[in-house]
């Protein structure tokens, strides 16, 4: 009997097949493999330039011997931890292997077929993944104008507050925003909290919080927990804190929301080692403040270099900068890669004439500067700074 073809994609759950996969930075190793450049610099994932603390390492090693036990599935030592650093609840916090996995478990626990998540068009790219695996609808609000004054292609929290139906059980809000860079004022947010019925979840996604909290205007929401019930911080241990290949992240809220949380979590999503290294690194104040202060210095060195190459930059209260390099940004991207420098094309954030460069070390953004420089790159890019 020959075989009916079956259509696995018309077979999957609502929302799946309408999911596009989500687009990492490029490996080194890859770039290796098919340039066969060695050299690289990566300025695509915006990771920490510096590497880990020397003393989340320590605490790694030591934590290897022990890895034919199960984690702790409640992290109660680096949850103590947490709680203390912030004053709150060790109740309110919610573990995630890698805080998109927190974002997946509020579209778990909050959404389903028939109910619906806002976000801003140019948002982080996990929030379409997670609320279509949920099998909800997506409410994408237009983005603030490019020539906005202060946050050009930033949210526009207005229009989000607008977007809010009665189906709508998440809003999703990054501060400040990948791959954009933009960031709300305190203000903003919390008219923003105000306007938005307080039985819908606001994720506040702090993933860039360590690097924000300099930028004119911004707020850490961590001052909003006890008065708004609704609100979700996501934050997470791989920019600021260099630990983005051991996944560690985790959410603040009520401890109401954070028990629901906890239900849909997956048992032991904070592996062993990862819990060792996040605790040791909370503690090396003195390694994310050395990050924070070269990325400041760097990312203001880098955008004016930029700008003087004629390049505009978004403002940006993270580590890094979104570029509009123009309608060759493929072919910069290209040549780029060639010179074994990887940054991050963001045509699927709806974004085709930004490039997203990360701030890397001195020496890594020098590098990305000679190469734009170079006779080979420098006609592509187009000046409209
Ligand atoms: C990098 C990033 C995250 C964090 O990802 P992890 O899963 O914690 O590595 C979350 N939100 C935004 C906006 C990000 O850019």
């Amino acid at each position: 009997m020959p075989f009916a073809p079956i259509s696995f994609h018309d077979l999957a759950a609502p929302g799946v097949g309408d999911l596009q996969p989500y687009q990492p930075g490029k490996p080194e190793s890859e770039l290796a493999r098919e340039y066969g450049v060695s050299d690289i610099a990566k300025l695509a994932s915006n990771e920490n330039p510096l590497g880990p603390s020397p003393r989340a390492l320590e605490a790694m090693t030591a934590a290897i011997t022990g890895v034919h036990r199960y984690p702790d599935g409640n992290a109660h030592d680096l949850r103590r931890a947490l709680a203390s650093r912030y004053a709150i609840d060790p109740a309110a916090i919610t573990f995630g292997n890698g805080s998109n996995d927190v974002l997946d478990q509020v579209a778990r626990a909050f959404l389903s077929p028939g109910r619906s998540a806002v976000f801003s068009e140019h948002a982080f790219a996990v929030y379409p993944i997670a609320t279509l695996s949920a099998g909800a609808d997506a409410i994408v609000t237009r983005a603030l104008p490019a020539d906005h004054p202060e946050q050009p292609l930033g949210h526009d929290v207005d229009a989000m507050a607008a977007a809010v139906s009665g189906h709508t059980r998440v809003v999703f809000v990054a501060n400040p925003n990948n791959p954009t860079g933009t960031w709300l004022r305190a203000g903003q947010i919390e008219r923003f909290l105000d306007s938005v019925p307080s039985e819908i979840v606001v994720v506040l996604d702090e993933a860039y919080v360590e690097y924000a909290r300099g930028s004119e205007g911004y707020a850490d929401g961590a001052e909003w927990l006890t008065r708004y019930p609704n609100l979700v911080l996501t934050r997470t241990f791989s920019k600021a804190y260099g630990l983005a290949g051991l996944r560690v992240g985790y959410a603040l809220s009520s401890p109401e929301i954070a028990d629901l949380l906890n239900r849909v979590r997956h048992p032991f999503n904070l592996n062993a080692v990862a819990q060792a290294a996040a605790l040791a690194a909370l503690d090396d104040r003195d390694h994310v403040a050395r990050t924070v202060a070269l990325n400041e210095r760097e990312r203001d060195r880098l955008g004016q270099a930029l700008r003087e190459l004629g390049l505009r930059c978004l403002p940006s209260a993270a580590n890094f900068l979104c570029v509009e390099v123009g309608a060759q940004a493929a072919a910069v991207n290209e040549n780029l890669l060639r010179a074994g420098i990887i940054v991050r094309p963001v045509a699927g954030y709806r974004l085709p004439r930004f490039l997203r460069i990360s701030i890397g070390t001195e020496g890594e953004n020098d590098r990305l500067l000679a190469a734009l420089r170079t006779s080979a790159l420098a006609p592509l890019l187009e000046r409209t700074a």
